[in-house]
């Protein structure tokens, strides 16, 4: 055989090695099986500390000598990604959730565009199309950053008229939420008139949307699209899990189980799911930890409806739990190697909830810091359980005279603000518990993923987060 003949063999084996090896790799990790049904899970602001955090913390309030690890940690599937902008290594909440559902990295403030302005294919479209029902639910406003990337298209997060619009002209059926954001909600830009929550909520209603205050009605809708808020003529939101009273309707689990009920009875082809935890990054932007703690807990109890959903379907469910960006630099132990999760235990509210309480006595004209140190110690456990320095209670003290009875700034948590002397006490009670945090914003750092059902092993290829919603998309059997 002549020379030239036998490389040709031997690369036309090679090649074809090569390609067998490939679609081998190929059908190994995007299994022939599509999943029909998707939930995708994302934790606002939630990286591994608050997941870590969370599990030290339940651990601790159980008194449980071994770890107790949240359902979705033990997932067999766990990766982690980057998740910078265009724009910035640290990204926001606009342009990490266009990346999480677009599969395009874009500018902050950008949602469900390119940095120069052009409209976005997402996930929900690609789901659309292939006969999926879409739901998106979440426990802030239904037309928030991360809700609104998955039908809105605009270079300014906070034109919630606008997304309301993109909303209603989307293939949405079923969101679910606190609110209807309004103009109220975010910087006041000229472009827009000024709108109304109620007026929101009538746009979606004239729209033929069947616009719902009560859950197990909007469960029940058959036949028509469905938006599910908490509160349809204010800007307000639903309380953090930890100050519920206990008889809240509007949680993100009945949330969710509203839209898994409509989902599963209102399409035979299948349902594409996303649910924000959305106030856990509210929390940590209050550097809050027992807050944000108990908003993951909420992701977790979510996760489980999904958990039991694909019991009953066992080879036809995908779920995805990842994150947006890490928010407030969480810190867990800063002092000589030890972390101290039981001091935690103590803190009974949110720190927004003792900013209220303590300007509702000031408002009655109580001046003296006596009843104003009982409520911390009966609420943050300061001096009764955990023990307050001459040096701590003097900055305390400060705060209260200085700021809060002259009624000073406030510490701006970016959606909640915050009295300094509220503010310093909690820092103090994390102190103790060797938790810190480093940033009242966002940080750039790693986020993870967990994903159980089909076709789980594909995201362990990811790198960045945009291959998140590329890879959903490859499994269901299409391109993004
Ligand atoms: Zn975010």
């Amino acid at each position: 055989m002549k020379k030239s003949l036998k490389l040709t063999l031997c690369a036309l084996g090679f090649a074809i090695a090569c390609l067998c090896a490939g679609l081998l790799l190929q059908t190994d990790t995007f299994s022939s099986k599509r999943p029909k049904y998707v939930f995708y899970f994302i934790g606002d602001g939630m990286s591994f500390n608050h997941i870590l955090g969370t599990e030290h913390y339940n651990t601790a309030k159980a008194g449980a000598s071994k770890t107790l690890r949240l359902n979705f940690t033990q997932f067999d599937t766990r990766n982690f990604v980057t998740n910078y902008s265009t724009s910035n290594l640290v990204t926001d909440s606009a342009a990490a959730g266009t990346a999480l559902a677009s599969g395009v990295k874009t500018a902050n403030a950008c949602i469900g565009v390119d940095p120069e302005g052009n409209k976005l294919r997402t996930i929900a479209d690609v789901a659309s199309e292939l006969g999926y029902k879409v739901g998106l639910v979440t426990n802030v406003g239904i037309n928030h950053a991360t809700p609104s990337c998955f039908y809105g298209h605009t270079s300014d997060r906070f034109g919630f008229p606008k997304l309301v619009d993109d909303y209603i002209a989307s293939d949405v059926a079923f969101v679910a939420g606190s609110t209807i954001m309004d103009m109220k909600s975010g910087p006041q830009d000229p472009k827009y008139k000024p709108t109304t929550t109620a007026e929101l909520a009538d746009r979606i209603r004239k729209a033929g949307i069947e616009l719902s205050l009560d859950v197990d009605a909007a469960a029940k809708v058959s036949g028509k699209r469905v938006a599910l808020v908490a509160h349809d003529k204010e800007n307000k939101h639903v309380p953090y899990v930890i100050d519920r009273k206990g008889d809240e309707k509007h949680t993100l689990v009945n949330h969710t189980k509203a839209a898994i009920e409509y989902l599963s009875r209102e399409s035979k082809d299948g349902f594409f799911l996303m649910v924000e935890e959305g106030k856990l990054d509210y929390s940590a932007h209050e550097q809050d930890a027992v807050t944000t703690f108990h908003e993951v807990n909420e992701l977790a109890a979510v996760v489980e409806l999904a958990l039991e959903f694909a019991k009953q379907h066992p080879d036809e469910t995908l779920i995805v739990v990842t994150a947006d960006h890490e928010t407030g630099g969480m810190v867990l132990g800063w002092d000589h190697y030890e972390i101290r999760m039981n001091v935690l235990t103590a803190q009974k509210c949110s720190a927004g909830q003792l900013t209220k309480i303590f300007q509702r006595m000031r408002e009655e004209g109580v001046r003296d810091w006596a009843p104003y140190k009982k409520v911390l110690s009966d609420n943050f456990g300061l001096w009764s359980t955990v023990p307050v320095t001459k040096e701590e209670e003097q900055l305390l003290l400060h705060d209260f005279h200085n700021i809060f009875l002259k009624y000073g700034p406030m510490v701006d948590g970016l959606y909640n603000k915050n009295e300094f002397v509220i503010h310093h006490a909690l820092r103090i009670l994390n102190k103790h518990a060797s938790l810190d945090w480093t940033s009242l914003y966002h940080t750039g750092t790693y986020i993870p993923i967990y994903v159980q059902g089909v076709g789980e092993k594909a995201f362990l290829e990811c790198r960045d987060q945009t291959e998140i919603p590329k890879t959903i998309a490859t499994l269901m059997g299409s391109q993004l």
